[in-house]
């Protein structure tokens, strides 16, 4: 079984596999046409919860239909408003919390996510995280843009105290064509000095 890091979207993907599990509640915080919330769906079972947000109505009703299909749509909630407004919506822990961030591939390049948004939901999702729980963040910086709100999630992450989160950064230093950044923030229940 020869497994290849081809890129960070596999990554993410693999993360989803080995942490997220049977009964958590988790987000996805940029649907577009609904790969991680179909995977996240997959992966809480019927007992878990997944809230889903996009601004664009036609990315939701592509993804309930993908979900539909595979009798996934009773344990997700697809929210048509910005994930800046997460808090509005939730009010329990959250075990998973996964952004892409940009524009939808195919779609309307000019509605895509920014900075300052994108920073006003991420502190919330950190304060709704639960412990051990995971926060996902892929950057793209090859739009305009995207170089700056790279640099305001990276600046957030940095600061995080390390007693209380593990950070990490996956980046493909070698490849040509702004390849994507991931991010990955984890709740540490364990106290480090
Ligand atoms: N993960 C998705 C998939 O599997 O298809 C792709 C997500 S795409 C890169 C980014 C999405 O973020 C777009 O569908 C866009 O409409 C959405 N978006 C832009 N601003 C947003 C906001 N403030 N809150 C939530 N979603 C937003």
């Amino acid at each position: 079984n020869y497994n290849e890091i081809v890129n960070t979207l596999k990554i993410s993907r693999d993360i989803i596999y080995e942490y997220v599990k049977e009964g958590q509640t988790v987000v996805d915080c940029t649907v577009g046409n609904g790969n991680d919330t179909v995977l996240l769906a997959r992966q809480v079972g019927l007992t878990g919860k997944v809230y889903g947000f996009d601004i664009q109505k036609e990315a939701l009703e592509a993804t309930l239909k993908n979900l539909t299909c595979e009798n996934l749509d009773n344990r997700v909630r697809l929210i048509k408003d910005g994930h800046e407004n997460i808090d509005l919506y939730i009010d329990e822990k959250i075990d998973f919390i996964i952004y892409n961030l940009g524009y939808l591939p195919k779609g309307n390049k000019n509605i895509k996510t920014n900075k300052n948004t994108t920073l006003v939901s991420l502190k919330k999702s950190l304060d709704l995280l639960n412990d051990n729980g995971i926060i996902l963040i892929t950057c793209y910086i090859g739009h305009e843009g995207g170089i700056e709100e790279k640099d305001a999630v990276e600046e957030l992450l940095k600061g995080l105290d390390q007693k209380k989160y593990n950070v990490i950064k996956y980046d493909f230093i070698n490849q040509k064509n702004f390849p994507p950044i991931l991010y990955g923030v984890e709740k540490s229940k364990t106290r480090r000095e």
